[in-house]
């Protein structure tokens, strides 16, 4: 007998909800069964490339073919949408941020155990090359101990102008882009936090956050700053990452960016002073080429399945999550952390995260 193959229906089909579509299409064991949105020309769009469509909530969650529910719908309705589909007995699948708050998702795990379904959030950056490439970095000792971090994304073109500027739908750039860059950088180190400072920008004057910066220092001794900006006509590079052996830049989603590191076989030379501006330095001059190694951003080794392929094996019990509700927790709470030493302009520390 053929495996079975999965009917998920895509709830909320804008942006996202669409694109979802093509991410499906390539996996073998899954197939779109529908699509619900509550405006009707989100309907008629979908209906336009040949996708079946619900005319409500309820009448995806009573199709007994629907196994899977993905969420692509603004934020502040995914707990209750995840919650009646777990009920339902669908599987779940929910963007990211999964939710406003870490109590909302707090319910949701525990309707996923009582309902025995699987419940996974797709944090799909952790999927992203310049990421892969990083945390191989780390991994591998390449630039020696990690003990800088510093993650960006930055744009010119403000906060889209839709529920992301309104809080009421959980909008905000800290929810938006922070989950991802927050979540990735838990993925780096085993270590627990040992303090957040944070500061949010509203330079667009919006309700909430254009954007953020946030320092975070681990138990382990690592340090890192977590920043996104929508108003940065001139970006600075998306990793700067400082080892005890070298340094590594990635500049953009292109990859292009380079790793200097100390060449072993060579013994320290001596800097040479530069002029600097009105002034001499060597304390400032750049480490010199013969006993230092150059070389451009490599690809990672990374093998794990696509995000749609794990969910399959998941919920046939033959795989562990690749996103865990735990993890995705832990990352919601440092959120709320940084929310709060924004608004206190204090530095938290003794926290349990
Ligand atoms: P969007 O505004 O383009 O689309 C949202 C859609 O949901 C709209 O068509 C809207 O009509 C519909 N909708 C609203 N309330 C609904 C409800 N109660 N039931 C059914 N449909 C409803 O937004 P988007 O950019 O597609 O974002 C959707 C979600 O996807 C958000 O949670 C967002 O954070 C996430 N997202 C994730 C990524 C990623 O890389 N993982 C990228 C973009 C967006």
């Amino acid at each position: 007998m053929d495996p079975k193959t999965y009917n998920l229906a895509i709830v909320g089909y804008g942006g996202m909800g669409s694109y979802h579509v093509q991410l499906i299409e390539p996996i073998e064991r899954l197939t779109v069964a529908g699509v619900f949105d509550i405006v009707d020309y989100r309907k008629e769009l979908a209906a336009a490339k040949g996708l079946q469509t619900y005319d409500s909530l309820e009448a995806v969650l009573s199709d007994d073919k629907v196994d899977i529910v993905l969420i692509a719908t603004p934020n502040d309705v995914h707990k209750t949408i995840a919650i009646q589909a777990l009920r339902a007995g669908k599987h779940v699948v929910c963007e990211k941020p999964v939710t406003v708050s870490s109590s909302e998702l707090l319910e949701i795990m525990e309707t996923a155990k009582e309902t025995n379904r699987v419940f996974m959030v797709h944090q799909n950056r952790r999927w992203d090359e310049d990421f892969l490439i990083i945390q191989d970095l780390i991994a591998q000792k390449k630039i020696g101990e990690v003990f800088r971090v510093e993650s960006r994304v930055q744009g010119a073109n403000g906060i889209p102008g839709d529920w992301r500027q309104l809080k009421a739908y959980g909008g905000g750039m800290l929810l938006d882009w922070g989950v991802h860059l927050l979540d990735q950088l838990l993925l780096l180190t085993g270590s627990r936090i040992d303090s957040v400072a944070a500061e949010l920008s509203f330079i667009l004057g919006t309700e909430v956050d254009d954007g953020f910066t946030s320092h975070i220092r681990f138990k382990d001794g690592l340090t890192a700053v977590i920043e996104v900006g929508t108003t940065n006509f001139v970006k600075l590079p998306r990793w700067y990452v400082k080892g005890t052996e070298g340094t590594t830049v990635i500049r953009d989603w292109d990859l292009s960016g380079e790793t200097v590191a100390i060449n072993p076989d060579v013994a320290k030379v001596e800097p040479t002073p530069i002029q600097a501006g009105q002034g001499l330095t060597k304390t400032m001059a750049p480490p010199s080429e013969e006993s230092t190694l150059r070389s451009p951003i490599e690809k990672a080794q990374s093998t794990k399945a696509s995000f749609y392929d794990n969910l399959v094996s998941v919920i046939e019990g033959a795989a562990e999550p690749l996103v865990k509700n735990e993890e995705v927790l832990r990352v919601l709470r440092l959120i709320e952390t940084i929310f709060e030493a924004a608004e206190k302009r204090a530095v938290l520390k003794d926290l349990e995260l």
